[in-house]
Protein backbone atom coordinates (compact mmCIF):
# COMPACT_ATOMS: atom_id res chain seq x y z
CA UNK A 1 0.00 0.00 0.00
CA UNK A 2 1.42 3.77 -0.86
CA UNK A 3 2.31 5.43 1.83
CA UNK A 4 -0.38 8.36 2.77
CA UNK A 5 0.45 11.40 1.11
CA UNK A 6 -0.96 13.60 3.87
CA UNK A 7 -1.91 13.41 8.09
CA UNK A 8 0.86 13.62 10.68
CA UNK A 9 3.69 11.71 11.44
CA UNK A 10 5.51 12.78 14.74
CA UNK A 11 4.14 15.78 14.94
CA UNK A 12 4.70 16.79 11.01
CA UNK A 13 1.88 18.37 8.42
CA UNK A 14 0.98 16.07 5.90
CA UNK A 15 -2.37 17.12 3.61
CA UNK A 16 -5.08 14.55 4.43
CA UNK A 17 -5.06 13.14 7.62
CA UNK A 18 -4.78 9.00 7.22
CA UNK A 19 -7.99 6.87 8.16
CA UNK A 20 -7.03 6.45 11.81
CA UNK A 21 -9.17 3.36 12.99
CA UNK A 22 -7.88 3.08 16.81
CA UNK A 23 -6.58 5.26 19.17
CA UNK A 24 -3.04 7.29 19.79
CA UNK A 25 -2.20 8.11 23.20
CA UNK A 26 -0.37 10.81 24.77
CA UNK A 27 1.11 10.93 28.34
CA UNK A 28 3.42 12.66 30.66
CA UNK A 29 3.80 13.60 34.37
CA UNK A 30 2.92 17.01 35.52
CA UNK A 31 5.58 19.41 36.22
CA UNK A 32 2.88 22.00 37.64
CA UNK A 33 1.45 19.13 39.73
CA UNK A 34 4.69 18.02 41.55
CA UNK A 35 4.67 20.09 44.71
CA UNK A 36 7.55 22.25 45.29
CA UNK A 37 8.70 19.95 48.60
CA UNK A 38 9.97 22.41 51.70
CA UNK A 39 13.65 21.88 51.60
CA UNK A 40 13.43 22.79 47.63
CA UNK A 41 11.32 26.26 48.72
CA UNK A 42 13.46 27.43 51.11
CA UNK A 43 16.57 26.56 48.92
CA UNK A 44 14.88 28.70 46.09
CA UNK A 45 14.31 31.52 49.04
CA UNK A 46 17.92 30.58 49.85
CA UNK A 47 19.05 31.50 46.57
CA UNK A 48 17.16 34.70 45.95
CA UNK A 49 18.19 36.46 48.87
CA UNK A 50 22.12 35.40 49.09
CA UNK A 51 24.58 38.00 46.76
CA UNK A 52 27.51 37.26 44.66
CA UNK A 53 30.38 37.76 44.43
CA UNK A 54 30.37 36.55 48.20
CA UNK A 55 29.31 33.27 48.31
CA UNK A 56 25.93 32.23 47.38
CA UNK A 57 24.84 28.73 49.86
CA UNK A 58 22.80 26.80 50.79
CA UNK A 59 22.29 24.36 53.24
CA UNK A 60 23.67 21.03 51.28
CA UNK A 61 21.46 18.30 51.75
CA UNK A 62 23.94 15.60 53.21
CA UNK A 63 27.76 15.58 52.71
CA UNK A 64 29.18 17.00 49.75
CA UNK A 65 29.32 15.64 46.09
CA UNK A 66 31.60 17.31 44.30
CA UNK A 67 34.15 20.41 44.55
CA UNK A 68 35.22 22.44 41.50
CA UNK A 69 37.71 25.16 42.37
CA UNK A 70 39.45 27.38 40.32
CA UNK A 71 36.69 27.95 37.92
CA UNK A 72 35.80 31.34 35.75
CA UNK A 73 32.24 30.81 36.13
CA UNK A 74 29.52 32.14 33.79
CA UNK A 75 26.50 31.45 36.42
CA UNK A 76 23.39 33.18 34.13
CA UNK A 77 22.21 34.32 36.88
CA UNK A 78 19.90 37.50 36.30
CA UNK A 79 22.13 39.32 38.43
CA UNK A 80 25.34 38.01 37.80
CA UNK A 81 26.07 38.99 34.24
CA UNK A 82 30.15 39.90 35.22
CA UNK A 83 32.18 36.35 35.32
CA UNK A 84 34.85 35.59 38.10
CA UNK A 85 37.17 33.26 39.64
CA UNK A 86 35.38 30.77 41.74
CA UNK A 87 34.57 27.66 43.01
CA UNK A 88 31.29 25.18 42.98
CA UNK A 89 29.77 22.73 45.81
CA UNK A 90 27.61 19.72 44.73
CA UNK A 91 25.56 18.43 47.74
CA UNK A 92 24.46 14.29 47.47
CA UNK A 93 21.03 15.00 45.69
CA UNK A 94 23.12 16.56 42.69
CA UNK A 95 22.61 20.47 43.26
CA UNK A 96 24.35 22.91 43.38
CA UNK A 97 24.76 24.09 47.51
CA UNK A 98 27.09 27.06 47.05
CA UNK A 99 28.28 29.20 43.99
CA UNK A 100 31.42 31.47 45.25
CA UNK A 101 34.60 33.79 44.38
CA UNK A 102 37.81 32.95 45.62
CA UNK A 103 38.40 29.51 47.09
CA UNK A 104 36.16 27.59 48.38
CA UNK A 105 36.10 27.09 52.53
CA UNK A 106 38.92 25.67 53.88
CA UNK A 107 36.99 23.28 56.21
CA UNK A 108 35.15 21.84 53.57
CA UNK A 109 34.56 18.28 53.08
CA UNK A 110 33.64 16.74 49.96
CA UNK A 111 33.97 12.83 47.52
CA UNK A 112 35.88 14.66 45.10
CA UNK A 113 37.62 17.74 44.37
CA UNK A 114 38.55 18.77 40.66
CA UNK A 115 40.57 21.43 40.16
CA UNK A 116 39.38 22.96 36.95
CA UNK A 117 42.74 25.51 36.69
CA UNK A 118 41.15 28.30 34.97
CA UNK A 119 38.30 26.22 33.21
CA UNK A 120 35.51 28.48 31.31
CA UNK A 121 32.24 27.11 33.23
CA UNK A 122 28.94 27.52 31.73
CA UNK A 123 25.37 25.66 32.93
CA UNK A 124 24.89 23.24 30.67
CA UNK A 125 23.00 23.69 27.20
CA UNK A 126 19.54 23.48 27.05
CA UNK A 127 17.76 22.50 23.28
CA UNK A 128 13.99 23.14 23.99
CA UNK A 129 13.71 21.58 20.78
CA UNK A 130 15.10 18.43 19.68
CA UNK A 131 14.12 14.94 17.96
CA UNK A 132 16.57 12.52 19.46
CA UNK A 133 15.71 9.59 17.40
CA UNK A 134 16.76 11.50 14.11
CA UNK A 135 20.26 11.31 14.90
CA UNK A 136 20.10 8.64 13.09
CA UNK A 137 19.41 9.67 10.05
CA UNK A 138 22.22 13.12 9.08
CA UNK A 139 22.42 14.39 6.39
CA UNK A 140 19.37 13.17 4.60
CA UNK A 141 17.96 14.90 2.25
CA UNK A 142 20.18 17.72 1.88
CA UNK A 143 18.27 20.06 -0.94
CA UNK A 144 15.38 19.39 0.24
CA UNK A 145 12.68 22.03 2.07
CA UNK A 146 10.66 21.02 4.82
CA UNK A 147 8.29 19.02 2.86
CA UNK A 148 10.66 17.20 0.75
CA UNK A 149 12.83 16.56 3.83
CA UNK A 150 9.38 15.01 5.26
CA UNK A 151 9.42 12.92 2.30
CA UNK A 152 12.45 11.66 2.58
CA UNK A 153 12.51 10.96 6.34
CA UNK A 154 9.34 9.92 7.47
CA UNK A 155 8.19 7.96 4.49
CA UNK A 156 11.51 6.72 3.52
CA UNK A 157 13.01 5.42 6.92
CA UNK A 158 11.22 6.52 10.04
CA UNK A 159 7.77 4.51 8.75
CA UNK A 160 9.99 1.01 8.59
CA UNK A 161 11.25 1.61 11.86
CA UNK A 162 10.19 -1.02 14.86
CA UNK A 163 9.90 0.34 18.25
CA UNK A 164 13.49 -1.19 19.36
CA UNK A 165 15.19 0.60 16.88
CA UNK A 166 13.57 3.97 18.55
CA UNK A 167 15.37 3.36 21.48
CA UNK A 168 18.86 2.89 19.64
CA UNK A 169 18.40 5.55 17.82
CA UNK A 170 16.92 7.99 20.85
CA UNK A 171 19.82 6.73 23.34
CA UNK A 172 22.50 7.51 20.58
CA UNK A 173 20.85 11.30 19.93
CA UNK A 174 20.66 12.28 23.39
CA UNK A 175 24.16 11.13 24.01
CA UNK A 176 25.25 13.27 20.97
CA UNK A 177 23.69 15.99 22.45
CA UNK A 178 25.53 15.17 25.57
CA UNK A 179 28.44 14.98 23.70
CA UNK A 180 28.09 18.84 22.64
CA UNK A 181 27.06 20.36 25.60
CA UNK A 182 23.04 19.71 26.24
CA UNK A 183 22.73 18.38 29.35
CA UNK A 184 18.57 18.74 28.77
CA UNK A 185 16.29 18.44 25.75
CA UNK A 186 12.73 18.28 24.85
CA UNK A 187 12.32 15.17 23.15
CA UNK A 188 9.65 15.03 20.39
CA UNK A 189 9.45 11.63 20.74
CA UNK A 190 8.73 9.55 17.43
CA UNK A 191 4.79 8.08 18.41
CA UNK A 192 1.38 8.37 17.83
CA UNK A 193 0.80 7.06 13.69
CA UNK A 194 -1.06 4.29 12.68
CA UNK A 195 1.65 4.43 9.72
CA UNK A 196 4.59 3.19 10.94
CA UNK A 197 5.35 0.04 13.61
CA UNK A 198 4.50 1.17 16.75
CA UNK A 199 1.92 -0.19 18.51
CA UNK A 200 -0.34 1.77 21.22
CA UNK A 201 2.73 3.05 23.44
CA UNK A 202 5.27 1.30 22.08
CA UNK A 203 7.49 3.14 20.74
CA UNK A 204 6.94 6.39 23.38
CA UNK A 205 8.03 3.66 26.08
CA UNK A 206 10.98 2.36 23.91
CA UNK A 207 12.29 6.11 23.96
CA UNK A 208 11.43 6.84 27.14
CA UNK A 209 13.47 4.37 28.02
CA UNK A 210 16.34 5.93 26.47
CA UNK A 211 16.15 9.01 27.46
CA UNK A 212 16.42 7.87 30.81
CA UNK A 213 19.68 5.46 30.32
CA UNK A 214 21.51 8.29 28.40
CA UNK A 215 21.86 10.19 31.72
CA UNK A 216 20.21 13.15 29.52
CA UNK A 217 17.85 16.01 31.65
CA UNK A 218 15.05 15.96 29.43
CA UNK A 219 11.06 16.34 28.30
CA UNK A 220 9.61 14.07 26.97
CA UNK A 221 7.61 15.05 24.54
CA UNK A 222 4.51 12.54 23.13
CA UNK A 223 2.53 12.89 20.22
CA UNK A 224 -1.53 13.48 20.75
CA UNK A 225 -3.67 11.47 18.73
CA UNK A 226 -5.08 13.10 15.71
CA UNK A 227 -8.48 13.75 16.28
CA UNK A 228 -10.70 12.71 13.09
CA UNK A 229 -14.27 10.62 13.13
CA UNK A 230 -12.68 7.41 13.93
CA UNK A 231 -10.39 8.98 17.03
CA UNK A 232 -12.26 11.02 19.19
CA UNK A 233 -10.99 13.00 21.92
CA UNK A 234 -12.17 10.01 24.50
CA UNK A 235 -9.83 7.68 22.56
CA UNK A 236 -7.04 10.01 22.62
CA UNK A 237 -7.44 10.65 26.51
CA UNK A 238 -7.38 6.76 27.44
CA UNK A 239 -3.94 6.48 25.25
CA UNK A 240 -2.43 9.57 27.19
CA UNK A 241 -3.81 7.79 30.38
CA UNK A 242 -2.18 4.11 29.77
CA UNK A 243 1.00 6.15 28.72
CA UNK A 244 1.05 8.32 32.15
CA UNK A 245 0.41 5.31 33.96
CA UNK A 246 3.23 3.51 32.73
CA UNK A 247 5.39 5.95 33.41
CA UNK A 248 4.30 6.78 37.21
CA UNK A 249 5.51 3.17 37.57
CA UNK A 250 8.88 3.72 36.19
CA UNK A 251 11.68 4.17 38.45
CA UNK A 252 11.58 7.91 39.82
CA UNK A 253 14.50 9.78 38.18
CA UNK A 254 15.47 13.24 38.66
CA UNK A 255 16.64 13.71 35.28
CA UNK A 256 12.58 13.05 34.59
CA UNK A 257 11.23 16.67 33.96
CA UNK A 258 8.04 16.26 32.27
CA UNK A 259 5.96 15.08 29.90
CA UNK A 260 4.52 17.90 27.24
CA UNK A 261 2.05 17.27 24.15
CA UNK A 262 4.13 17.34 20.86
CA UNK A 263 0.97 19.34 20.07
CA UNK A 264 -0.60 19.12 16.55
CA UNK A 265 -3.62 21.80 16.02
CA UNK A 266 -1.76 23.50 13.23
CA UNK A 267 -1.73 20.32 11.00
CA UNK A 268 -5.40 18.79 11.92
CA UNK A 269 -8.72 19.95 9.93
CA UNK A 270 -10.74 20.28 12.93
CA UNK A 271 -11.10 22.32 16.10
CA UNK A 272 -11.76 19.36 18.41
CA UNK A 273 -7.92 18.67 17.75
CA UNK A 274 -7.29 21.87 19.75
CA UNK A 275 -9.91 21.00 22.77
CA UNK A 276 -8.72 17.47 22.90
CA UNK A 277 -5.06 18.68 23.48
CA UNK A 278 -6.68 21.28 26.16
CA UNK A 279 -8.33 18.84 27.80
CA UNK A 280 -5.08 16.14 27.92
CA UNK A 281 -3.19 19.28 29.45
CA UNK A 282 -5.78 19.61 32.36
CA UNK A 283 -6.50 16.34 33.11
CA UNK A 284 -2.47 15.56 33.81
CA UNK A 285 -1.09 19.19 34.56
CA UNK A 286 1.06 19.01 31.86
CA UNK A 287 2.62 21.39 29.13
CA UNK A 288 2.51 21.46 25.01
CA UNK A 289 4.90 22.33 22.37
CA UNK A 290 3.33 22.83 19.14
CA UNK A 291 4.98 23.04 15.41
CA UNK A 292 3.77 26.04 13.83
CA UNK A 293 4.53 28.54 11.21
CA UNK A 294 8.04 26.68 10.02
CA UNK A 295 7.75 26.59 6.20
CA UNK A 296 6.26 29.72 4.24
CA UNK A 297 4.40 27.56 2.12
CA UNK A 298 1.73 26.25 4.31
CA UNK A 299 1.77 29.58 6.70
CA UNK A 300 -1.52 30.80 5.56
CA UNK A 301 -3.58 27.31 6.45
CA UNK A 302 -1.35 27.53 9.97
CA UNK A 303 -2.51 30.85 10.69
CA UNK A 304 -6.04 30.48 10.18
CA UNK A 305 -5.61 28.04 13.06
CA UNK A 306 -4.43 30.41 15.41
CA UNK A 307 -8.14 31.55 16.68
CA UNK A 308 -8.90 27.77 17.67
CA UNK A 309 -5.74 27.55 20.08
CA UNK A 310 -7.09 31.06 21.37
CA UNK A 311 -10.95 29.94 21.69
CA UNK A 312 -9.83 26.11 22.88
CA UNK A 313 -7.80 27.65 25.82
CA UNK A 314 -4.27 25.98 24.98
CA UNK A 315 -2.88 29.47 24.03
CA UNK A 316 -1.70 30.21 27.51
CA UNK A 317 2.07 29.81 29.88
CA UNK A 318 2.00 26.28 29.44
CA UNK A 319 2.03 26.47 25.39
CA UNK A 320 4.95 27.06 23.25
CA UNK A 321 5.72 27.22 19.91
CA UNK A 322 8.47 25.40 17.44
CA UNK A 323 9.79 27.28 14.76
CA UNK A 324 7.30 29.94 14.65
CA UNK A 325 8.75 32.15 11.63
CA UNK A 326 5.85 33.19 9.67
CA UNK A 327 3.91 34.94 12.15
CA UNK A 328 1.80 38.35 12.25
CA UNK A 329 1.12 40.96 14.66
CA UNK A 330 -2.36 39.44 15.35
CA UNK A 331 -0.53 36.35 16.39
CA UNK A 332 2.44 37.65 18.34
CA UNK A 333 0.15 40.21 19.89
CA UNK A 334 -2.08 37.63 21.82
CA UNK A 335 1.05 35.06 22.39
CA UNK A 336 3.31 37.79 24.15
CA UNK A 337 -0.78 38.77 26.45
CA UNK A 338 -0.90 35.06 27.16
CA UNK A 339 2.86 34.60 28.39
CA UNK A 340 2.83 31.88 26.02
CA UNK A 341 6.79 31.13 24.42
CA UNK A 342 8.41 29.47 21.57
CA UNK A 343 11.39 27.72 20.18
CA UNK A 344 13.89 29.78 18.22
CA UNK A 345 15.61 26.96 16.09
CA UNK A 346 17.98 28.72 13.49
CA UNK A 347 20.58 25.45 12.60
CA UNK A 348 17.65 23.96 11.68
CA UNK A 349 16.06 26.75 9.91
CA UNK A 350 18.69 27.69 8.13
CA UNK A 351 19.95 24.15 6.46
CA UNK A 352 15.92 23.55 5.33
CA UNK A 353 15.48 27.19 4.06
CA UNK A 354 12.45 28.11 6.34
CA UNK A 355 13.42 31.51 7.04
CA UNK A 356 14.70 33.79 10.04
CA UNK A 357 12.62 34.26 12.73
CA UNK A 358 12.46 38.04 13.64
CA UNK A 359 13.64 37.19 17.25
CA UNK A 360 14.66 41.01 18.75
CA UNK A 361 10.96 41.70 17.90
CA UNK A 362 9.47 38.73 19.91
CA UNK A 363 11.48 39.97 22.41
CA UNK A 364 10.55 43.50 22.98
CA UNK A 365 7.03 42.35 22.38
CA UNK A 366 7.65 40.22 25.55
CA UNK A 367 7.00 37.14 23.97
CA UNK A 368 9.67 34.14 26.12
CA UNK A 369 11.90 32.42 23.90
CA UNK A 370 13.90 29.74 24.30
CA UNK A 371 16.53 27.77 21.48
CA UNK A 372 16.81 24.35 20.59
CA UNK A 373 19.26 22.43 17.72
CA UNK A 374 15.99 20.53 16.59
CA UNK A 375 16.91 16.96 15.47
CA UNK A 376 20.22 16.08 14.00
CA UNK A 377 18.60 15.13 10.74
CA UNK A 378 17.73 18.42 9.68
CA UNK A 379 20.49 20.40 11.95
CA UNK A 380 23.35 17.54 11.29
CA UNK A 381 25.23 18.82 14.26
CA UNK A 382 23.73 18.60 18.12
CA UNK A 383 26.07 21.76 18.57
CA UNK A 384 24.93 24.75 20.66
CA UNK A 385 27.65 26.73 19.66
CA UNK A 386 26.73 26.43 16.17
CA UNK A 387 23.09 26.63 16.74
CA UNK A 388 23.79 29.88 18.62
CA UNK A 389 26.12 31.23 16.17
CA UNK A 390 23.84 30.40 13.40
CA UNK A 391 20.87 32.60 14.82
CA UNK A 392 22.91 35.30 15.45
CA UNK A 393 24.36 36.15 12.25
CA UNK A 394 20.96 35.45 11.25
CA UNK A 395 19.72 38.36 12.88
CA UNK A 396 22.32 40.83 12.48
CA UNK A 397 21.92 40.08 8.45
CA UNK A 398 18.17 40.13 8.85
CA UNK A 399 18.49 43.53 10.27
CA UNK A 400 22.22 44.95 9.14
CA UNK A 401 23.06 46.02 12.26
CA UNK A 402 25.64 43.62 14.20
CA UNK A 403 24.28 45.77 17.67
CA UNK A 404 20.99 44.17 17.08
CA UNK A 405 21.70 40.85 19.13
CA UNK A 406 24.77 40.46 21.53
CA UNK A 407 26.62 37.43 22.15
CA UNK A 408 25.07 37.56 25.91
CA UNK A 409 21.78 37.73 24.99
CA UNK A 410 21.85 34.63 22.50
CA UNK A 411 23.78 32.60 25.32
CA UNK A 412 21.06 33.30 27.96
CA UNK A 413 18.61 31.97 25.19
CA UNK A 414 20.16 28.78 24.83
CA UNK A 415 20.73 28.35 28.47
CA UNK A 416 17.87 30.30 30.96
CA UNK A 417 15.39 31.15 28.09
CA UNK A 418 15.27 27.48 27.03
CA UNK A 419 14.99 26.64 30.69
CA UNK A 420 11.92 29.17 30.88
CA UNK A 421 9.88 27.90 27.91
CA UNK A 422 10.39 24.35 28.95
CA UNK A 423 8.99 25.21 33.18
CA UNK A 424 12.15 24.67 34.37
CA UNK A 425 13.61 27.67 34.93
CA UNK A 426 13.57 27.21 38.78
CA UNK A 427 15.69 24.45 38.56
CA UNK A 428 17.75 24.48 35.37
CA UNK A 429 19.28 27.40 33.11
CA UNK A 430 21.76 29.06 35.52
CA UNK A 431 24.76 27.95 38.02
CA UNK A 432 22.50 29.01 41.06
CA UNK A 433 22.81 27.47 44.76
CA UNK A 434 19.50 24.93 45.10
CA UNK A 435 19.21 24.26 41.07
CA UNK A 436 20.64 21.42 39.62
CA UNK A 437 24.29 21.10 39.06
CA UNK A 438 24.63 20.89 35.51
CA UNK A 439 27.01 22.64 33.51
CA UNK A 440 30.04 22.42 31.08
CA UNK A 441 34.01 23.39 31.15
CA UNK A 442 35.49 24.72 28.67
CA UNK A 443 39.34 24.88 27.64
CA UNK A 444 40.02 28.55 27.44
CA UNK A 445 43.42 28.01 25.17
CA UNK A 446 41.16 28.46 21.99
CA UNK A 447 40.54 32.12 23.23
CA UNK A 448 44.00 33.72 23.18
CA UNK A 449 43.61 37.49 24.47
CA UNK A 450 40.22 37.94 25.53
CA UNK A 451 38.75 41.27 24.68
CA UNK A 452 35.58 39.99 26.23
CA UNK A 453 34.40 36.53 27.49
CA UNK A 454 31.11 36.89 25.71
CA UNK A 455 32.24 37.28 22.58
CA UNK A 456 34.86 34.48 23.07
CA UNK A 457 32.66 32.16 24.46
CA UNK A 458 30.57 32.57 21.83
CA UNK A 459 32.06 33.25 18.85
CA UNK A 460 35.04 30.92 19.35
CA UNK A 461 34.19 28.17 21.07
CA UNK A 462 33.98 24.60 19.42
CA UNK A 463 32.57 21.41 21.22
CA UNK A 464 35.98 19.90 20.81
CA UNK A 465 37.14 22.68 23.56
CA UNK A 466 34.62 21.32 26.12
CA UNK A 467 36.82 19.45 29.01
CA UNK A 468 33.64 17.78 30.82
CA UNK A 469 30.15 17.86 30.83
CA UNK A 470 28.55 17.15 34.00
CA UNK A 471 25.15 16.45 34.92
CA UNK A 472 23.86 16.79 38.38
CA UNK A 473 27.44 16.77 39.81
CA UNK A 474 28.01 13.45 37.63
CA UNK A 475 30.75 13.87 35.26
CA UNK A 476 29.70 12.05 32.19
CA UNK A 477 31.88 13.01 28.98
CA UNK A 478 35.41 14.18 29.49
CA UNK A 479 37.15 15.26 26.22
CA UNK A 480 34.74 14.24 23.72
CA UNK A 481 34.36 10.82 25.08
CA UNK A 482 31.20 9.27 26.62
CA UNK A 483 31.50 7.92 29.66
CA UNK A 484 29.84 5.00 31.13
CA UNK A 485 28.13 4.03 27.83
CA UNK A 486 29.38 1.21 25.23
CA UNK A 487 29.62 3.56 22.72
CA UNK A 488 30.49 0.95 19.74
CA UNK A 489 27.64 -0.97 20.38
CA UNK A 490 25.20 1.81 20.44
CA UNK A 491 27.40 3.37 17.36
CA UNK A 492 26.70 -0.40 15.91
CA UNK A 493 23.25 -0.83 16.74
CA UNK A 494 21.93 2.35 14.74
CA UNK A 495 23.99 1.65 11.47
CA UNK A 496 22.22 -1.80 11.04
CA UNK A 497 19.02 -0.41 12.16
CA UNK A 498 18.72 3.06 10.27
CA UNK A 499 19.90 0.75 7.30
CA UNK A 500 17.29 -1.25 7.97
CA UNK A 501 14.59 1.24 8.25
CA UNK A 502 14.38 1.60 4.55
CA UNK A 503 11.95 0.24 1.49
CA UNK A 504 14.72 -1.80 0.06
CA UNK A 505 12.55 -3.57 -2.25
CA UNK A 506 9.75 -4.10 0.46
CA UNK A 507 6.20 -3.66 0.49
CA UNK A 508 5.33 -0.69 2.21
CA UNK A 509 4.29 -1.54 6.28
CA UNK A 510 0.93 -1.45 6.53
CA UNK A 511 -1.13 0.39 9.09
CA UNK A 512 -0.47 -0.89 12.94
CA UNK A 513 -4.01 -1.69 14.01
CA UNK A 514 -4.26 -0.09 17.67
ZN1 LIG B 1 10.69 19.81 15.33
Amino acid sequence: MPPPRHGFLGGWPFVDPPPRQEIIAIGARSRVSRRMSRKSLLLLLCALVVSLPAARRCHAAGPARLVVKNAYLFTMAPDQKKPFTGYLVVDGQGKLAQVGAGNPPADLKAEQTWDAHGDWIVPGFLSAHSHLWQAAFRGISPDQTLTGWIDGLYYGHARYAQPQDYYWFTLYGALDHLRHGITGAYDFAYGGTSWGLCKANDCDQAEFKAETDSGIRFVHGYQPDTISATDTPAMAMARLTSFMQWVSAQPRDSRFLSVMLNGTTAFNNTYQQAVSEKQQMDRFHIGNQTHYLEPLSTAGEEQSKFRWMMDSGLLGPTLYFGHFIHTNDFILEQTARAHAGMSWNPLSNGRLASGVADIPKYLKMGIRVGMGVDGEASADLADPFENMRTGLYAIRDLYQNADIMSPYEVLYLQTMGSADVMGVKDTLGSLEPGKFADFIAIDPQCYGTVFNPYASLVFVTQTSDIDRVYVGGELKVEHGTVLHQDMTRILDEVEQRSKAAAPQGQQAPAPVAR
